[in-house]
């Protein structure tokens, strides 16, 4: 396994693996790798000859006052890991080799964007779209893995993907959890024991919609009702959303009448969640 930290270097590694008629996985990742990340990267593994994931806290992607200096880095640790699901190259390039002085150009996906996430974090997803766009210019994936954990980051690539034209399959995996339900994040490092404990009433949340759901009950209204009670029901928990929405288009839906996405934000403590789960038409 060898680290590239220089965009041209990544990039001459990319093409010959490409001209000797190999094909290429990229995983994206900010670091302070878990099993979310790995479980991407075994997928990855079993579908290209050559498997590349990106190390890159991507400045862009943080609003002003969020977590980025303080954001988990743990190189050592994650070349390790890295090396135990057999990544071959891991692109962990500095801010200023990929946003050099004079940078200008963004990549701005619009009606996706502007629900849930897009309103607490309005720039957020300008800066994912962005970097990831440099990576697909810089990697030159064939295919490139997500979580479904960050669910309106998927369908956001998903939109960029097409209407930008990659020629890049794009594969979501589930969310990978806890034994006691908590969706693995780099972030669940900031949570102290009690809001650990707070936090895991958005995966219990989760199943309480999926229970009433069971019983047919399809009016977003009465299942988020019950979501938000759980949550508040903790003293540490300050929602941001809980919505039900199309999984598509990501607009507010009154009644789970189509393919549907609950998708949860909550503040525990001073940290920001996120999870989700889907519901389709026919289950
Ligand atoms: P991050 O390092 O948090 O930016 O995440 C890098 C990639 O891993 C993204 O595609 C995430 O959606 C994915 N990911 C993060 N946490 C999980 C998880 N618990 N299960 C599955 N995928 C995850």
């Amino acid at each position: 396994m060898k680290t590239l930290s220089s965009v041209k270097e990544m990039q001459e590694f990319a093409e010959d693996s490409r001209l000797s008629g190999k094909t290429i996985a990229l995983v994206p990742t900010m670091g302070f790798l878990h099993q979310g990340h790995l479980e991407l990267m075994e997928e990855g593994k079993k579908r290209a000859d050559i498997l590349i994931i990106s190390i890159f806290v991507n400045p862009t992607q943080f609003g002003v006052g969020e977590d980025l200096e303080k954001y988990p880095r743990d190189m050592e640790r994650d070349k390790k890991l890295a090396e135990g699901v057999g990544v071959d190259i891991i692109f962990a390039p500095s801010a200023s080799e990929m946003y050099p002085k004079g940078y200008q150009t963004y990549v701005n996906v619009k009606d996706v964007t502007r629900n849930l996430c897009g309103i607490s974090r309005p720039t957020h997803f300008r800066g994912v779209t962005t970097v990831v766009a440099k990576l697909f210019n810089i990697v030159k994936p064939h295919i490139a893995i997500f979580g479904e954990k960050d669910f309106q980051q998927l369908v956001t690539i998903r939109q960029m993907v097409k209407d930008l034209n990659f020629d890049i399959e794009i594969v979501g995996i589930p969310t990978v959890r806890e034994k006691d339900g908590l969706a693995m994040s780099s972030r669940n490092t900031y949570l102290t024991p009690e809001e650990r404990k707070a936090a895991l009433s958005l995966n219990q949340a989760i199943s309480i919609a999926r229970d009433i759901f069971r019983s047919g009950e399809r009016r977003s209204e009465s299942i988020l009702r019950e979501v938000k009670k759980r949550i508040e029901s903790e003293d540490l928990t300050d929602i941001d959303y809980v919505k039900m929405c199309d999984s598509q288009t990501l607009e507010d839906i009154e009644e789970i009448d189509r393919g549907a996405v609950l998708a949860i934000a909550v503040k525990v403590g001073r940290t920001r969640l996120i999870d989700n789960c889907t519901f389709e038409r026919g289950e």
